[in-house]
């Protein structure tokens, strides 16, 4: 007699439902990265590549009867281990559903497949007229499903919100195979529970995205753009309450690096800096608007008032897309800074009032436990979001493990979130219980067990059950 819960019948049973082309194990599965940030080769049973939500449904009915854990992949560009296998893990990959089934253009919605690129996406609708706001580095790789599940920030936060304020509706699978059609197009409706928000910034614990419904907004005309050198904090948190006033809503990114970070990311080799390196902050900010012609003398009038004001000490404003582009590679480009191995990055949000005095906390931690180390910071201040790059330049055990006390004990003080916009993954599960409270994490376990009772969706991820 057949033991039907062999793994190999699952596998048997899922080519013939996918195509043995949709299905990858063995040296087609390992030549694959595990993600961006590890090269080593992917791990898990085998791959699908279901081409549709139908197909996705049927495979996941399938792992449900054999109990069969999964671990959805998106453009693996996460930063918190949220994707990693094990060997007894079947994955699921969004790759093949791919496509931007509408654009309205009258309604300002788009309706995509969880597998779309934000880049793909960004240019589809720019094409239209139209605009997508949600922007972030890895925008050539990661997925709208990706971007749901992490409720993924970016650049244009201050301005726009995270990916949960565009999503309008979502089509989900879930654990067991039943399709969740939740594919609203309105801004408005309250006819029950808002449904969507059990899956944006859930990781994929919960279910798995297979299609978007997104708001758009209409191209601006103007947009301007600004790096800036400034001499110490208040005025970098000054600066921008004063552009808030002066620009008003016109502001969508005001990105913070620290003097060391600019400096590391200009070395030779790296990024040509387009001004002095020795400065205490550099901000790249950035306002669009409605007014083609207006917009630009208002930007440089209120660029110049800072500077009387002596908050700004340097600044250069790009006159082409290629010296716009430039800029914003040196903030979002950080490979010289992760290139020494170990580098451990990091995301917190504070209020920003308390920024300088936590980055003093860490710093000083660093210092002395090693003194060799190296912390970077950069982030998207506007939001009271910060990323850390420590790398400890250190021998010794748990590196990883005594990095993370260095970063997360001093927020604890300011009751920040250990996680801004990467989600928890695994990477920061043991952070967990004591950035959320115990009825808080009671809570998610609640959801997570009435949503997949034999936890075999993103098994371990965020927290165990
Ligand atoms: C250079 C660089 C810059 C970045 N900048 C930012 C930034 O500014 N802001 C920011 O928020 N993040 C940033 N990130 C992190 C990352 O790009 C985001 O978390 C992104 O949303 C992940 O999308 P992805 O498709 O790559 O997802 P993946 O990495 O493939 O997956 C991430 C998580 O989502 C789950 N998942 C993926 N697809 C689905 C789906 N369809 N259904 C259910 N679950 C799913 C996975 O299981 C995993 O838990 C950056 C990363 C890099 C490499």
């Amino acid at each position: 007699m057949t033991d039907i819960k062999q793994p190999e019948n699952l596998l048997s049973q899922l080519e013939l439902l996918l195509g043995k082309d949709c299905v990858l194990s063995g040296d087609a599965l390992r030549e694959r990265a595990s993600s961006y940030w590890d090269s080593s080769p992917m791990q898990g049973i085998a791959l699908l590549k279901p081409h549709n939500t139908e197909q996705l449904s049927a495979a996941m009915k399938l792992c449900h009867q054999f109990g069969q854990t999964v671990v959805t992949h998106g453009g693996l560009t996460g930063c918190v281990e949220g994707t990693t296998v094990n060997n007894q893990d079947v994955i699921i990959s969004l790759e093949k559903m791919n496509s931007i089934e509408e654009i309205d253009a009258v309604g300002s919605t788009v309706i995509v497949e969880a597998g779309v690129t934000l880049q793909y996406l960004q240019e589809a609708v720019s094409e239209q007229g139209l605009y997508f706001p949600l922007d972030l580095g890895a925008r050539g790789s990661c997925t709208i499903g990706g971007n749901v599940a992490t409720n993924a920030g970016g650049i244009n936060v201050i301005r726009y919100g995270m990916m949960r304020d565009q999503v309008l509706g979502l089509e989900v699978v879930l654990a067991d195979g039943t399709i969740m059609s939740s594919m609203n197009r309105m801004l408005k409706n309250n006819a029950g529970y808002d449904l969507k928000q059990l899956f944006i910034g859930t990781e994929g614990t919960l279910g798995i995205v297979t299609r978007v419904s997104l708001k758009l907004q209409q191209q601006t005309r103007s947009r301007n753009t600004c790096l800036v050198a400034v001499d110490d904090f208040a005025s970098v948190t000054k600066l921008l309450s004063r552009l808030q006033g002066d620009l008003g809503a016109a502001l969508n990114a005001y990105e913070v690096m620290w003097g060391d970070y600019f400096h590391a990311v200009t070395e030779p080799g790296w990024h040509r800096a387009p001004m002095g390196r020795d400065y205490a902050f550099y901000v790249l900010l950035e306002a669009a608007g409605a007014d083609a012609e207006g917009d630009g003398p208002r930007f440089i009038a209120a660029m110049e008032s800072a500077m009387e004001a002596g908050l700004v000490v340097d600044a250069i404003i790009p006159k082409s897309e290629s010296e716009r582009r430039a800029l914003w590679d040196i903030r979002e480009d950080f490979d010289a800074i992760v290139k020494p191995q170990p580098t451990f990055l990091y995301d917190v949000s504070l209020p920003i009032k308390y920024m300088e005095d936590y980055v003093a906390a860490v710093k000083q931690g660093l210092d002395k436990l090693w003194p060799q180390s190296k912390c970077y910071i950069m982030g998207h201040m506007g939001d009271g979001n910060l990323h850390l790059f420590i790398t400890p330049n250190s021998a010794g055990e748990d590196l990883h493990g005594q990095s993370d006390e260095q970063v997360y004990k001093p927020l604890e003080k300011y009751a920040g979130s250990i996680s801004a916009e990467h989600g928890i993954g695994t990477e920061k599960k043991s952070w967990l219980l004591k950035n959320r409270s115990i009825e808080e994490l009671d809570l998610m376990k609640v959801l997570k067990r009435a949503l997949d009772p034999l936890n075999i969706l993103n098994r371990g991820k965020i927290f165990d059950v």
